[in-house]
């Protein structure tokens, strides 16, 4: 049998990490493991770090763009229409 597994919890740490949204969250660790720079806030859901003044940026969430946003930021209108209305035509299956 190992010395280990005899009901006795291993020594643990208790980490405090913060996220941007100022949720602490204080997940334990083994005191061998090892412990990562960055923590899945449970609460939100963005990461949190250890430094509570300096939380880790939250994810970049852009907003959802439709298609014909994105081709009418790259294309001159004209462009745009004619892929407008090619798209048009493949929904309706005459393409
Ligand atoms: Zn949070």
């Amino acid at each position: 049998m190992g010395e280990a597994e005899r009901g006795e919890s291993a020594p643990r740490l208790r980490i405090s990490f913060w996220c941007s949204n100022g949720h602490e969250t204080q997940p334990s660790f083994a005191r061998d493991a090892q412990v990562p720079d960055t923590w899945d806030c449970p609460r939100c859901g963005f990461p949190a770090g250890q430094d509570r003044d300096n939380p880790p940026d939250p994810p970049r969430t852009e907003p959802y763009k439709t298609h014909l946003a994105y081709v009418r930021e790259r294309r001159s209108d004209a462009d745009g229409e004619a892929i407008l209305a090619e798209a048009l035509a493949k929904l309706r299956g005459e393409i």
